[in-house]
């Protein structure tokens, strides 16, 4: 499938299926949870990547760029995401990764390379300075000109993508659930979705990492400036938007030890439990602590009883390749 405008990927959003998911300790605390299966979205754009990269693949085009770059780990859904994407559009894509080459490359890289995805390893100082102006330059200089897009598809576009879905979302279930979940890592995805569905809804995001510096204030960001947009003329001026309630909400206490940390065996358990009582897969990186973090909040009575939770599943199953068992 190869999808060229918002409308196109908006229908696409509306036929991606919301499951029922039901385990003993949610139907014990009265909640209803719904999985709206992202992950099914396509067989290789999986996930919240597809959004995140949509209007940056049109923005690339429209500015005339054929090769994209960016930025990311070994097991990086986004990079793979973007491989995927500039194999299917017809692009060039250039992935530069922390780290040296290793033997062996990942699966992840082994696909990304597969569909043409040019990969450039680089020392763990050069990573930390990527975004730096001169450093960017060089890279320009050596691999192109390149539409650069930022590790895990971190701007405004891509949060643009991710409201779209939640457009999608109000339209499916006419607005007849309590709140929505999902994963965060960057939290593109949680501006995003916050600020596509009604205002009224509480987005609730659970983040993967330990500590993760200033994540709320780029929700923030993002949101402030989509739903500034998105909605221009609603208001006579952007101070009364921003003197309406955030929707959005970031949970920070399940990140299960941080980002592509060793999982604990309890979470361990529990993520074959869930599986198991529900058919849907997880991947071990973020479904798995948003499903963790739904679950425990549920028995400590944090959503009222008859709740009707939405889960966003944002993919990332081709990362569990590189998972191993605790
Ligand atoms: C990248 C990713 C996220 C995080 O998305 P952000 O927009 O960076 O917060 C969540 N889930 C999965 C599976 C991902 O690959």
């Amino acid at each position: 499938m190869v999808i060229d405008s918002a409308q196109q990927l908006l229908n696409a959003a509306l036929a991606v299926p919301l499951q029922r998911a039901t385990t003993a300790l949610l139907a014990r605390q009265g909640i209803e949870l719904w999985v709206r299966r992202d992950d099914l979205l396509d067989a290789q754009l999986s996930g919240n990547k597809f959004y995140k990269l949509f209007f940056n693949l049109q923005a690339a085009r429209a500015q005339g760029f054929q090769q994209l770059i960016s930025f990311g780990g070994a097991y990086s859904n986004h990079l793979h995401a973007l491989a995927a994407a500039a194999h299917r559009y017809g692009m060039h894509a250039i992935g530069v990764i922390r780290g040296e080459r290793p033997v062996h490359l990942s699966p992840t890289l082994q696909d990304a390379q597969a569909w043409g995805m040019r990969l450039v390893f680089i020392s763990r100082a050069d990573y930390d300075r990527k975004m730096a102006a001169d450093w960017l330059a060089d890279l320009q200089a050596r691999y192109g000109a390149s539409y650069l897009i930022p590790e895990g598809g971190a701007n405004l576009l891509g949060a643009r993508g991710m409201q779209l879905l939640g457009t999608a979302l109000e339209q499916q279930t006419g607005g007849d659930y309590s709140a929505v979940c999902l994963p965060v890592g960057t939290g593109t995805s949680l501006a995003g979705l916050a600020a596509g569905v009604d205002r009224r809804k509480p987005v609730v995001g659970f983040s993967v990492l330990k500590g993760a510096g200033d994540l709320g204030g780029n929700v923030a960001a993002f949101y402030d400036a989509l739903w500034r947009d998105w909605h221009e003329g609603s208001f006579s001026s952007p101070a009364s938007a921003s003197a309406l309630a955030e929707n959005w909400r970031l949970i920070s206490g399940f990140h299960g030890g941080g980002y592509a940390k060793k999982m604990s065996a309890m979470m361990f358990a529990f993520w074959q439990g869930f599986e198991c009582e529900t058919g849907i897969p997880l991947d071990p990186v973020y479904t798995i602590k948003m499903i963790w973090g739904i679950s425990s909040l549920a028995q400590q009575g944090y959503w009222p009883r008859g709740s009707r939770l939405v889960a966003i599943h944002t993919g990332g199953l081709q990362g569990r390749r590189g998972f191993n068992c605790p």
